[in-house]
């Protein structure tokens, strides 16, 4: 039996109860509509996103552009198949080649099959080129998704025993550690796999001397060095790819998140040298479908146009200038990040309850950890939107009695 919902919050949360399988602790909110900066839930509530849909919509929620792109070209092809060219398909390939510097890209709908992709290209690469080598070497406190492969290549601790057996041939190591990721090298490596800001673990940049000696040790072994732009990508940085804040360029990169601005669409890119995949090695049903490249373009070209890599470096560094001066009275250090991918610390345990009382509030903050508030706002936020955002983030700072004296304690506990 199949009853119809009446529409209000309250049965709308019923149903979602009932219906929807536990997989994330949800506010008891229905979020209903977005612009800019801003989601409404169902009782008309606004949020000031500065989670940005988690680092997804770069250009802000259902941007015009986006809106026009996919009613263009569901009027014109929403799918044909993969075994077919299609134009947004050849269009957005020649465009992301020509932005990124690659030669050749695979697209699929998230992260976690982009970074399937590099993983089974690099094992192409060792089976072909390195005698069967098929070891990757990752991070620890990295993320890479949650498909099973993905779950074994991230280096999080609870994740360990979750699903086992895991998928063998992942090897982690600490961010920073070049001795350490040396050692780790054998003839079995078949690559390196790493984000350039640990995104979901925190906030953590690689150093540039690490990663400069990463792409020597690459080419003196021929192993691979990949990688995982998939949230620091398209100018969330401050930079199109966070790899140009390093000058060093990887043999494969991923994409996904904000190059969709909230359709579903990721990317693989590599150069001519790794073109190595023969027909039937790799694929999927939706890989360049004409609606998502429709979309993918629609929001890169848009990021291009209003040159939103520079507008994020210039509002990272306003909102770290302006968190600098809030430490200076409440419990908040260790501001750091890249352009609009920014996170600092607060006592542990504390960043949950800080979240949630800024979400009372309306504000949308991310506590990726205990001692963590992330900030990925849209790629188009603006000054008055960061000082709406400052204010009530001092409110809860205020109400949660988060005061300097406490930064004091936790330090010295720390
Ligand atoms: C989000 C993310 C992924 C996974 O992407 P999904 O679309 O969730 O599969 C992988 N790597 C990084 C760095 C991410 O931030």
């Amino acid at each position: 039996m199949h009853n119809k919902l009446n529409g209000s919050t309250a049965d709308l949360l019923e149903a979602a109860h009932q219906s929807i399988l536990f997989t994330a602790k949800r506010p008891e909110l229905v979020m209903d509509r977005g612009e800019g900066m801003y989601l409404w839930d169902t009782d008309g509530k606004a949020y000031l996103d500065f989670s940005g849909g988690w680092a997804v919509t770069s250009l802000g929620h259902s941007p015009k552009v986006l809106q026009a792109a996919i009613a263009k070209q569901a009027g014109q092809l929403v799918h044909a198949s993969p075994g077919f060219y299609n134009k947004p398909m050849i269009e957005f390939s020649k465009l992301m080649t020509d932005i990124s510097g690659f030669d050749k890209i695979f697209f699929a709908s998230s992260g976690s099959e982009a970074n399937e992709s590099a993983i089974k290209l690099a094992r192409k690469h060792g089976a072909k080129n390195l005698s069967g080598a098929y070891e990757i070497i990752t991070l620890t406190n990295s993320f890479h998704g949650r498909t099973l492969a993905m779950m074994s290549a991230t280096g999080k601790a609870q994740w360990e025993s979750l699903y086992a057996p895991k998928v063998p041939g992942f090897k982690h190591v600490p961010i920073n550690d070049f001795d350490a990721c040396f050692a780790a090298i054998s003839d079995r490596t078949c690559a390196i796999m790493l984000e350039l800001v640990q995104g979901e673990g925190g906030v953590y940049s690689v150093d540039a001397p690490y990663l400069q000696a990463l792409r020597k040790a690459c080419d003196v072994y021929g192993i691979l060095l990949i990688f995982d732009e998939i949230q620091t990508g398209l100018g969330r940085t401050g930079k199109m790819f966070a790899s140009e804040h390093y000058g060093v360029k990887p043999d494969v990169m991923t994409l996904a998140k904000g190059i969709g601005g909230g359709f579903p669409l990721s990317a693989m890119l590599t150069t001519n040298e790794y073109d190595l995949f023969e027909p039937g090695d790799q694929g999927g049903t939706y890989t360049g479908n004409p609606l998502a490249m429709a979309a993918g373009m629609a929001v890169v070209q848009e990021i291009l146009r209003l040159d939103l890599p520079t507008n994020a470096m210039l509002m990272g560094q306003t909102i770290k200038e302006q968190l600098a001066s809030l430490a200076e009275k409440y419990a908040i250090s260790a501001i750091r990040g890249k352009g609009l991918l920014l996170g600092f610390s607060v006592p542990e345990g504390t960043a949950a309850a800080l979240a949630a009382d800024c979400m009372e509030q309306g504000l949308i903050i991310n506590a990726p950890n205990a001692s963590t508030i992330r900030l990925m706002p849209s790629l188009t936020v603006t000054e008055t939107e960061i000082d709406e955002m400052l204010l009530m983030l001092e409110r809860s700072l205020i109400k949660l009695e988060l005061y300097a004296a406490q930064k004091e304690t936790a330090a010295v506990r720390a």
